[in-house]
């Protein structure tokens, strides 16, 4: 896949998330997470190229280290859109209206209490 190019002062992302059906994953340190269908965002940063992660994530074959990287890699969920901003991704993320599924997925390297760096914001359209 081409990477993606985008503004030189986006530093943050956020993935828009469809999660088809209920599906559990077995994520790293967290354990067992289970995720009603439906759509989620994900909101990340990376200071130096942006477009080198997007791809990442946007690639099936990678090795799965990251919280997000377990629920994109089960067959019933995908990424239908992906965002970016100069805003820095604690914030933007905090600014997103929607409920968190599970609390401390993605949010390892969070140092401002977001609680979780995925969201949900509701049932599939
Ligand atoms: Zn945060």
């Amino acid at each position: 896949m081409k990477k993606p190019s985008y503004p030189e002062d986006h530093v943050s992302y956020q993935l828009h998330i469809r999660v088809r059906g209920n599906v559990r994953i077995v994520a790293g340190a967290l354990g067992s997470c289970n995720f009603p269908a439906g759509h989620y965002v994900y909101t990340g940063s990376a200071r130096r190229n942006l477009g080198a992660r997007v791809a990442r994530h946007l690639s099936d074959s990678k090795k799965l280290r990251w919280h997000i990287d377990y629920l994109l890699a089960h067959p019933e969920v995908e990424i239908l859109r992906v965002e970016t901003s100069a805003i820095p991704e604690c914030r933007w993320n905090q600014q997103l209206a929607g409920s968190i599924p599970l609390p401390g997925f993605g949010a390892s390297d969070c140092r401002r209490h977001c609680g979780s760096h995925l969201k949900y914001l509701g049932p599939n359209q």
